[in-house]
């Protein structure tokens, strides 16, 4: 026997039933950005190596250890996108799409890639859906992309995530706090773990960023963004607030809360979910008015957040909340013999014609084992035809729900169906 293959590490298999839950993530995920005035927006899912080296910081894990990188066959130097913002920016600055008073929204649904040591809910190939905006800057948008954001966890049916929401300043106001940070963290800086001793001279911020618990301890006290915001960054952050407020959004103000890409200002979020334990942030988000400028753009603002669909799942699983599987409803068209079974293709064609899902058994098999394929189909409804029923030209229509049972005439089973709403067995 040949070799076996298996997927690589760190990356799955989405099959069915399952990739039901991915559609109805996904689906939802599109019908509330559309009620938002969002539209998709797909891009490559490999660019120049460089675009993300500068737009998310070559200091940067993502950047300096993860990202898949290779030369192609011209020589150039790609790597697959190890997240969205950056291309959809690049994007935004290549067809010029900044104009005055013009703000461009968009949303994505992608694979992102990065080298991971591979653990549970981390996969080296994982899917996110995300939202930016660029070209406005107020504090309107962001309350607007917050709200979107929360919106898309409550028609999911999400429960106990929490908001936490900081300011990270701007390039007015962040010298201000990076020299106060430094010169606190300097006092403990030989007690830092060696991660955070390389931060302090590249990325201070990113010390709030470290897992490691002593870290957190000696940073518990350290400066927060929030003591040093400039008068633009502290009116935007209060008027968030009271659209928050008014919005009934509930949040915690987390001075902790930082961002790991560079670009970053003003406005940071995160939905955290306690029972996914240490990695517990369900999504980020943050307004990085620097970037689109950063690549070669016009000074143009712009926020958005990306959430990863795999760890949404585990949370929605976490708490109790069933979601759709692939395949629930339509309708098993059975031929008990070889006219009826004949008969059951062209039926199940005329009954799919009407818009309904329709599948038929392709082994020959009776009665009951038929019953189990629907069953096992999760069907709303069998058509059945044998001798009898081919005799008096009128199929016997069960209802799988209610165990309800009526003949119709087979001339007009597929338009009896297609009038009926037809809904997934529960
Ligand atoms: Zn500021
Ligand atoms: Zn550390």
């Amino acid at each position: 026997m040949a070799k076996g293959y298996q997927a690589p590490r760190g990356t799955q298999d989405i099959l069915p039933p399952v990739s039901g839950q991915w559609h109805h993530l996904e689906d939802t995920f599109r019908q509330v950005c559309e009620r938002y005035g969002y539209q998709e927006a797909r891009t490559p899912v490999f660019e120049e190596a460089a675009l993300f080296a500068r737009g998310i910081g070559d200091a940067t894990d993502i950047v300096s250890k993860e990202m898949y990188v290779f030369e192609d066959r011209g020589g150039r130097s790609l790597s697959l996108r190890p997240e969205g913002t950056a291309g959809i920016a690049r994007a935004f600055v290549e067809h010029k799409l900044a104009g005055e008073k013009s703000a461009w929204k968009v949303f994505y649904l992608i694979s992102i890639f990065r080298y991971e040591r591979p653990q549970a809910g981390r996969y080296r190939q994982a899917h996110q859906v995300g939202v930016e905006c660029f070209g406005a800057g107020g504090p309107d948008v962001d309350a607007e992309i917050i709200a979107l954001n929360m919106a898309w966890y409550r028609d999911l049916g999400m429960k106990g995530h929490e908001l936490r929401l900081n300011s990270l300043g701007c390039p007015a106001c962040r010298p201000g706090h990076r020299q106060a940070l430094t010169s606190a963290l300097a006092d403990v800086a030989e007690e830092l773990c060696p991660t955070c001793q390389g931060r302090l001279d590249t990325n201070p911020l990113r010390v709030f960023d470290c897992k490691s618990p002593s870290c957190g301890e000696l940073v518990a006290n350290a400066p927060a963004p929030l003591d040093y915001l400039c008068d633009g960054c502290r009116s935007h952050f209060d008027a968030l607030r009271v659209l928050l407020d008014g919005m009934e959004l509930p949040y915690e103000i987390d001075p902790r809360l930082v961002r790991g890409l560079d670009y970053y200002t003003r406005t940071a979020w995160e939905v955290k979910y306690a029972e996914l334990g240490a990695q517990d942030a369900l999504c980020g988000g943050g307004r990085y008015d620097g970037l689109v400028e950063q690549l070669g753009g016009p000074k143009t603002p712009g926020i958005g957040f990306a959430a990863g669909i795999e760890r949404a799942l585990v949370a929605l699983e976490k708490g109790g909340i069933t979601m759709p599987e692939t395949g629930a409803g339509g309708v098993m068209v059975i031929g008990l013999d070889e006219a009826s079974r004949q008969r059951s293709v062209l039926l199940a064609e005329e009954i799919r014609a009407h818009g309904l899902r329709a599948e038929t058994d392709y082994f020959e098999r009776g009665l009951k084992a038929q019953m189990k394929q629907a069953d096992r189909l999760g069907a709303r409804w069998a058509v059945m035809l044998g001798e009898e029923e081919m005799a008096s030209g009128e199929a016997t229509v069960r209802d799988l729900m209610s165990g309800d049972q009526e003949s119709v005439p087979l001339e007009g089973v597929a338009g009896w169906l297609g009038e009926r709403v037809v809904t997934p067995a529960p």
